[in-house]
């Protein structure tokens, strides 16, 4: 489940970073030790699929437009790609306060045009000099110690590279062209590189094995169906048209694998698990109980 890109098409580098990744070890659950005076932490809840709490919609919370041009991109860019780092980190980590789940926040790096990370999901063989900022994949490394949004490090990061997110602006879909590309499409990425340390944090929290986390093209699926999760959020908040959906959804459409089991799901499956997340049917917003009952049944707690 670890690592993530979002792209469906196999690259040597790519599926390296996925064989570096899949073999890390997790960490074991820090004991607590606790001090009298302090109020001892509770244990981490496991929901059932219909108890499952929603992500919340923050009604004063706005993702203002990127506004991102060619002339402007050099800042616009990164600051809208931290913007929805921001907004997932907010919305997840009171999900997770609700599970009494903590520190589950994302470690993040931004690889800004001109220089490189050293992932240590890289083989020692592989881009010798580091990840580039216009690498054609944004992923998670649940072995980089990177910052969160508020500072602290986090074992677990999310890498994107500015480079390739600033070109789907100019209609360039990491190295392929594509159509009605925008914030939304760059949103869709982050938010499903999200959902990859989504799963990790429970994991971790439950303390279960990694074998015992989702398998096949399911990590890739969930990770979609939380990304759906998320934009119902800003769509509930009317931060989201349709015409954005419909820009995740062609992305979506245009990364899904050739055929199921290669990793990441056919194209019609991740358009599915992205509109689970968003919605059961429109009758009701998407939650990540929807999700985890389609995709890692057996995190959660049978009801
Ligand atoms: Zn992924």
């Amino acid at each position: 489940m670890s690592s993530s890109s979002p792209l469906g098409r196999s690259r040597p580098q790519a599926c390296a970073l996925v064989l570096a990744v899949v073999t890390a070890v997790l960490l074991a659950g820090c004991a607590v030790s606790g001090t009298p005076r302090r109020e001892a932490m509770k244990d981490p809840i496991r929901c059932s699929a219909s108890e499952c709490p929603e992500l919340p919609v923050f009604s004063s919370k706005r993702l203002a437009e990127s506004g991102v041009t060619a002339a402007n991109a050099s800042t616009t860019v990164p600051a809208y790609l931290t913007a929805v780092l921001d907004d997932l980190e907010s919305v997840w980590q009171e999900w997770f306060a609700e599970l009494n789940i903590e520190n589950a926040a994302a470690g993040r790096v931004l690889i800004t045009p001109g220089t490189s990370y050293r992932s240590e999901c890289l083989k020692d063989t592989e881009l010798r000099s580091g990840i580039p900022s216009d690498y054609p994949n944004a992923f998670y490394c649940l072995l980089d110690s990177e910052p969160d949004g508020g500072g602290t490090a986090r074992k677990g990061s999310v890498i994107l590279p500015v480079t390739t997110f600033a070109e789907m602006w100019d209609g360039k879909l990491m190295g392929s062209s594509g159509i009605l590309l925008g914030d939304f499409t760059a949103a869709t990425i982050i938010a499903h590189e999200y959902g990859h340390n989504v799963m990790y944090r429970l994991l971790e929290a439950y303390s279960m094995d990694k074998r015992e986390g989702p398998t096949g093209d399911a990590p890739e699926l969930l990770a979609d169906c939380f990304a759906g999760n998320w934009a119902a959020t800003v769509f509930g908040r009317k931060d989201l048209s349709f015409k954005e959906m419909a820009q995740a959804a062609m992305l979506i459409i245009s990364i899904g694998d050739p055929a199921p089991g290669q990793g990441h799901g056919t194209s019609l499956a991740r358009a599915k698990a992205l509109w689970k997340g968003f919605s059961d049917n429109l009758k009701r917003q998407g939650t990540p109980g929807d999700c985890l009952q389609a995709y890692w049944p057996a995190v959660l707690r049978s009801a």
